[in-house]
């Protein structure tokens, strides 16, 4: 990561750093040629992607911490969430409850679609239909999907 200044086209040079400790950062960055100076503020989550990508600040990493659980907390806790599973085991949709799955917004349909089947697949209910997506909707506490 690396700041330039526009003015003078000149790579910025790291001037400061503080580590309060509670996992943010603030970094100061200064022009070596007009002295015009930058601040880079990141928040504890931030500090973790940026020290994740192996980018270290100020010559000292900061403390590690795994950064798998930073991307799995902003994806939900379900890499493949976004994926729609091939296998579907032998639950099928009814024809309302596919009508039912298209009033749901397509960017988290297969999401949507994956969790009903996952929770049919489980109780070995082998048809979902309305009925089945209201009682996992409140088994699963998903009132509004
Ligand atoms: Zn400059």
């Amino acid at each position: 990561m690396k700041f330039l200044c526009i003015p003078c086209d000149a790579v910025m040079e790291f001037a400061e750093r503080q580590l309060p400790g509670d996992g943010t950062l603030a970094a100061i960055f200064a022009c070596p040629k007009c002295a015009r100076e930058m601040a880079m503020l990141t928040n504890p989550m931030e500090t973790q992607l940026v020290s994740g990508l192996g980018i270290k600040v100020g010559g000292r990493t900061v403390p590690e911490q795994p950064l798998e659980l930073a991307t799995t907390s902003i994806s939900g806790g379900r890499p493949d969430a976004f994926v729609e599973a091939p296998l579907a085991g032998s639950v099928t949709w009814s024809a309302d409850a596919k009508d039912r799955l298209q009033n749901v917004p397509s960017f988290v349909r297969g999401m949507v679609k994956r969790i009903y089947t996952d929770y049919a697949r489980e109780r070995g209910i082998p048809e979902i239909t309305p009925e089945i997506m209201d009682r996992a909707r409140s088994d699963l506490g998903l009132e509004g999907m």
